[in-house]
């Protein structure tokens, strides 16, 4: 499940906005600004070991754009992390908060670190390190991070403490996805899974398909895949099959997800759940199912493998998890993906949420934050709908134009500075 040809994710983001562009007739003042990040940083993120080393890792954020609002973005720990693919999530970003009419600009960080093989103390001096490098430029209203992959809320808690104590006084605002106790939102944590639910939902109400008892695998079971699981069980959706990095589990009846969730949280391990078959996650991708949720990392579905793909509907709970090429063969197999702008746009939508009512101290219950949170999917759901059926293209396509249109406008009127 790694990012196995390095740019692939940066070169088709360029390439689906470029080729989306010139179909709707975009601006090029607006295009040539959109194709490079307004602000990149590299940092230098020394941390003393438990063994009283000192070990130096690379750390990066991307401020992509920021015409709509302060930038926003996860911060993603990762071997895998360097400045092209947090570039490209960057840029994802800026898409998916105006594809949603979010009032943020897009950004994303990270850290080229394999966080399985670091302490609690280790990791704590790593986030504290990091946040003292980017210090200067995230703030409530210029950059708001937020969880990604190998993040969590207990990072965010340690993000906000050491910014709060450079300024001299407490700012919640300065990440989304804290832990409640210190002004997280309710619904955050589920909010990503659940998003991607909603909108597979809207996919159905629209093909006349129905969620009960439509069969779903799911790659990734972290914490877009778990809670996908759950809210697609709860809607009488059966889970065929899921899967962490070491592998899946299989059984064409349903998996018991609620029993699934307790096992894993005990065992940190999928293996020997009761009444299932194992699977590579290879093999995973193509099993006979009505819906795939890859939510995991991305590139995972490519040129090789996209013929394979049995699944009908894909809905990238991940970032870019089906590369240019495949997404082609699959378009052309009569596939509908659900573009991870659209699907996996739950966090972010929470996470605004939980910005919002942290400037204003006054805190929604969770079911104000879902219905919300669905208002605002489904809408946006809509939108995309309708472009892809008048326009006659893909809903990846649809979904970037929208979001560039939305773009074109603001930054038609707010012109560019100087002049
Ligand atoms: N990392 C998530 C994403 O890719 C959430 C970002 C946020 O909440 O700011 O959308």
């Amino acid at each position: 499940m790694q990012n196995m040809v390095d740019g692939v994710l940066y070169k088709n983001t360029v390439k689906t906005l470029t080729a989306v562009a010139e179909s709707i007739n975009l601006d090029k003042d607006v295009l040539v600004r959109l194709l490079k990040p307004r602000r990149a940083f590299i940092v230098s993120v020394p941390v003393r070991m438990d063994d009283h080393s000192i070990q130096v890792f690379d750390g990066y954020r991307v401020q992509h754009n920021q015409t709509l609002g302060p930038c926003k973005g996860g911060i993603r720990y990762h071997p895998s992390v360097n400045m092209t693919e947090v570039a490209a999530l960057a840029m994802l970003m800026t898409f998916k908060n105006a594809l949603l009419h979010l009032p943020l600009g897009g950004a994303k960080g990270g850290v080229c670190v394999d966080p399985s093989k670091l302490s609690e103390t280790e990791m704590q001096g790593l986030t504290r390190r990091y946040t003292t490098e980017i210090h200067p430029f995230i703030g409530p209203e210029r950059d708001i991070p937020a969880p990604d992959v190998g993040t969590s809320p207990q990072t965010m808690a340690w993000i906000m403490d050491t910014y709060s104590q450079k300024e001299g006084f407490s700012i919640p605002g300065v990440v989304t996805g804290k832990p409640l106790e210190i002004g997280g939102s309710l619904g955050r944590v589920s909010a990503t899974g659940l998003g991607s639910i909603y909108a597979l939902r809207a996919a159905c109400e629209k093909t006349d398909r129905s969620l009960e008892g439509m069969k779903i695998a799911i790659q990734g079971f972290g914490n877009v895949g778990s809670h996908a699981a759950m809210s697609a069980h709860e809607r009488g959706a059966k889970i065929v099959a899921v899967s962490d990095v070491i592998g899946g589990i299989h059984n064409s009846n349903g998996l018991d997800i609620p029993k699934l969730v307790e096992h894993y949280e005990k065992n940190r391990s999928l293996s020997d759940f009761p009444d299932t078959e194992t699977l590579s996650n290879a093999d995973l991708l193509e099993l006979k199912c009505d819906a795939l949720l890859p939510a995991a990392l991305d590139s995972v579905i490519h040129e090789e493998n996209a013929d394979k793909i049995k699944a009908e509907i894909i809905v990238e709970g991940a970032n870019g998890p089906v590369t240019g090429a495949a997404d082609k063969i699959l378009s052309e197999n009569g596939k509908l993906i659900i573009p991870d702008i659209l699907a996996n746009g739950g966090g972010v939508i929470v996470s605004y949420f939980e910005w919002v009512q942290g400037l204003a101290a006054f805190f929604w219950t969770e079911e104000e934050v879902n219905h919300r949170l669905h208002s605002i999917i489904t809408n946006a759901f809509d939108r995309v709908w309708s472009f892809s059926q008048s326009q006659k293209c893909t809903m990846r396509d649809a979904a970037m134009a929208v979001a560039l249109r939305r773009l074109e406008a603001a930054m038609q009127l707010r012109g560019l500075y100087p002049r």
